[in-house]
């Protein structure tokens, strides 16, 4: 089933800016170069400026926007920029509308800046790149903003607070993929007490009650989510669907349509470089039915059976697309 797609999370540009000889469009090199997004006939490619959390995080946030930037700019022939006017002339679109995310606060500020220089290098970087799709304060570990998966126990602290109204009313979603539950309870409890204006979504999750991972959402999160008109990507990493079984992707994705997230469910694949990735016993990251961006018709196909087309098109473009159209008009 040939649907154009959204994908909500990928990380080609740290790719891009750590990877000595990186390149864009070697399909070869990781599982979301432009050809494997061709190939798959995604619509909108979701790129996340990626930074841990250590003292130069901003500058790797920041050259990871200039690549942003570059990469739209010098390839007008396969990409475009997927602002506001790509979503509204949808149905005409050919190219691969990439747009830009922020996985980690620490990219707006390390721990020991000052709140002025948090503000400035949000601002630079929304400028930079347009709109932000998306920001999640923390990766796996905790930062000054508050607690990642990894990281029981710590929640929202006093300077994600602080994030949070500075982003409220500026149409910027806050990603949970990777709070700790408290934190993601704490980011909840805040929007809801200061009536921020904050959309909530989950852009490369899945769920606990089918794989029991600190990095999949609980359904009342999940559910939690969907109430709030979110959106909840499905990630494609053997780690988080379950590591034995490749087909879990599709009761993953089937899932949010048992539990009425039906509105919510998309894709958010998580297509990164894992050539220098510590961890061997995640080898293989993805499973050859998913493991890279080429997939997605086969995906669909293989959900022929359980889905009605009304469904297989909001999986595969249409909840993230009414959602940004929503937000961004
Ligand atoms: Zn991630």
């Amino acid at each position: 089933m040939n649907l154009p797609i959204v994908d909500m999370h990928c990380d080609l540009l740290s790719f891009l800016a750590t990877v000595p000889g990186a390149n864009a469009f070697a399909p070869d090199q990781i599982a979301c170069a432009v050809p494997w997004l061709v190939k798959g006939n995604v619509r909108m490619q979701v790129m996340a400026i990626y930074t841990d959390v250590r003292p130069e995080s901003t500058i790797l946030a920041s050259r990871q926007a200039a690549i942003f930037q570059r990469l739209w700019e010098d390839n007008s022939n396969s990409l475009a920029y997927a602002g506001p006017e790509f979503l509204e002339n949808w149905e005409k679109q050919t190219q691969v509308g990439i747009i830009a995310s922020v996985e980690n606060a620490a990219g707006f500020g390390n721990e020991n800046a000052g709140w002025n220089e948090i503000q400035s290098q949000f601002d630079t970087l929304l400028s930079q790149v347009g709109k932000f799709a998306y920001i999640s304060l923390t990766h796996h570990t905790e930062n000054r903003f508050g607690g990642g998966n990894y990281t029981d126990g710590i929640g929202l602290k006093d300077d994600g607070k602080r994030l949070l109204d500075y982003m409220a009313g500026k149409q910027i979603p806050i990603d949970l993929s990777h709070t700790s539950d408290l934190l993601a309870e704490g980011i909840f409890n805040h929007i809801d007490l200061q009536k921020l204006e904050i959309p909530v979504i989950a852009s490369h999750s899945n769920f606990r009650f089918i794989w029991n991972h600190r990095r999949n959402l609980t359904d009342e999160f999940a559910k939690e989510i969907a109430h709030r008109g979110g959106i909840i990507g499905v990630n494609f990493l053997r780690a988080f669907l379950d590591t034995d079984v490749p087909e879990r992707l599709f009761d993953h994705l089937l899932h949010g349509f048992a539990i009425g997230a039906e509105k919510s469910v998309c894709f958010g694949a998580d297509f990164f470089y894992t050539g220098n990735f510590p961890d061997q016993s995640r080898i293989p990251f993805y499973f050859p039915l998913a493991e890279n961006a080429g997939k997605y018709p086969s995906i669909l196909d293989n959900l022929e059976t359980d889905l009605d087309k009304n469904q297989s098109k909001d999986l595969a473009y249409g909840n993230a697309l009414n959602f940004y159209r929503k937000l961004w008009s």
